[in-house]
């Protein structure tokens, strides 16, 4: 076959995944697990690439599809004598495809950028649902565990909310399947446009659907559930009428094995139709309490430590005064006298001081070269959009104000810093940042 006549498989009638590419993909290729080790390697990979190259090689190959994503490498054939290869490393979800071109002449770059497409494409489909587009049970599957393992190290609660649409079957049997897949596919496009950004939605089976809402404590879940349900009941399907969905929602509990909290997602959910559907039940318990009691926050004032100054003044300056502004707004709640209008105002102000110190804490973590700046950035993100989205919530008069109280004083300001902003403190070392007295930094321009 020559080099330029590569066949790239064609377009799958039906979802395919990485692996099912690869197994028949006709260059040497694998699939790496996100720790390095090989999840699967094909037949002409075994046959061409030496095997203890590629044992050692697996963290290599990671960096170079979190970076640079090709590169010509000498790599050794299985008798051990080396070739230059180019070598394509796709970075996935949780995985990453690797496709060595080890032939006498490179595929032409459109060729390989062609060849990354189609992965990229495949993974997709493979974890899209056909019908209504939102992302299937094998995705869910696969971003689980990730979730729970986020959740876990940083101390960032995650909440499962489960979706059952009421009395689906009468939908089929009065207006027939066509009609009942249309409705499917409009209360899927409502789910997914009332939820946040940050929210992942899934078409969980049949006429069910699950939410997965990183950094969400159990009342912000039941909150977003609510939102949810009533976007569904209050949506005209033109062929059906009404249509009314049901919900369960549970936190995670920490140590609770992801089956476990399924379970109680469903059981909720059940309960919601017990008590006559359209409605939204939430499990009891979550981590999040738990981790409270463990951190032995005061209920009334966040209280600052030395475990929470970095050393660096421009960061300690910030977070102090966020601490500060966090315990004003926990006085202001329990303060009769403040109008609702006035608690909205400082709720804004403590949103936006916020959004302000993620970008300062941002430059200054990219400045040092901040090995997780990445996955920091991706934490701000997120509780910023969940902040902004319980603000959004009370402003548009449901929602709580204690919510978001509760919320920016705890998760946002107490817990981040406490937890995740402690493991760049020792990269901080050596930088003290500018001068608290307000002269310029020894980076700025004199
Ligand atoms: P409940 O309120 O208790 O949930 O009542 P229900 O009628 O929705 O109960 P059940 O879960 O037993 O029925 C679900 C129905 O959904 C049965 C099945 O025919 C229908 N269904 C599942 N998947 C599809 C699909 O892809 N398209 C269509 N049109 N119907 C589907
Ligand atoms: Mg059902
Ligand atoms: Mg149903």
């Amino acid at each position: 076959m020559s080099p330029a006549t590569t066949v790239i498989p064609a377009p799958p009638s039906a979802p395919l995944s990485a692996l099912d590419l690869i197994a028949h993909f006709p260059l040497p290729g694998l699939i790496l697990n996100r720790d390095a080790s090989p999840r699967f390697v094909n037949e002409r990979c075994r046959q061409r690439i030496a095997g203890d190259w590629l044992a050692a090689n697996g963290p290599a190959l990671l960096e170079l599809g979190a970076n640079e994503q090709a590169r010509v490498m000498q790599v050794p054939d299985a008798a051990g004598k080396p070739r230059a290869a180019t070598v394509y490393a796709t970075p996935l979800a949780d995985q990453t495809v690797v496709v060595f071109d080890d032939r006498a002449v490179a595929a032409a770059p459109a060729q390989a950028a062609e060849l990354q497409r189609r992965i990229f494409e495949l993974e997709r489909l493979s974890s899209t649902d056909l019908l209504t587009g939102l992302w299937n049970r094998r995705h869910f599957d696969e971003v689980v565990a990730r979730e729970l393992a986020f959740s876990e190290r940083e101390r960032s609660p995650v909440s499962l909310l489960l979706f059952d649409l009421d009395h689906f079957k009468q939908v089929n049997d009065r207006f027939g399947h066509a009609v009942g897949d249309l409705v499917l596919k409009t209360a899927a496009e409502r789910l997914r446009a009332a939820a946040r950004t940050t929210d992942q939605v899934f078409r969980w089976g049949g006429e069910e659907f699950a939410v997965l809402a990183p950094a969400t404590s159990a009342p912000a879940a039941t909150a977003i559930a609510e939102r949810l349900r009533a976007s569904v009941a209050a949506q005209d399907f033109p062929e059906a009428g009404v249509v009314t969905i049901s919900a369960g929602v549970a936190e995670h509990l920490g140590a609770e094995a992801a089956q476990h909290w399924f379970e109680r997602a469903d059981a909720a959910l059940y309960r919601a139709k017990e008590e006559g559907r359209d409605r939204v039940v939430t499990a009891a318990g979550g981590a999040s309490e738990a981790w409270r009691g463990q951190e032995q926050v005061s209920a009334l004032r966040l209280v600052w430590s030395d475990a929470c100054v970095s050393g660096h003044a421009l960061i300690d300056g910030e977070h102090r005064g966020l601490f500060d502004a966090a315990n004003a707004l926990i006085a202001a709640m329990t303060d009769s006298s403040l109008s609702t209008q006035a608690l909205l105002g400082q709720l804004d102000a403590l949103v936006a001081a916020v959004a302000r110190h993620f970008v300062d804490e941002e430059q200054v973590l990219a400045a040092i070269h901040y090995p997780r700046l990445a996955e920091h950035q991706g934490l701000h993100a997120r509780l910023l959009a969940s902040a902004r989205q319980l603000l959004e919530a009370v402003h548009a008069g449901h929602g709580s104000p204690g919510e978001v109280v509760e919320f920016l004083a705890y998760e946002v300001v107490n817990r981040h810093i406490l937890k995740a902003d402690r493991q760049f403190f020792p990269f901080l070392q050596g930088h003290p940042g500018p001068d608290p007295a307000g002269q310029p930094s020894a980076r700025d321009p004199t």
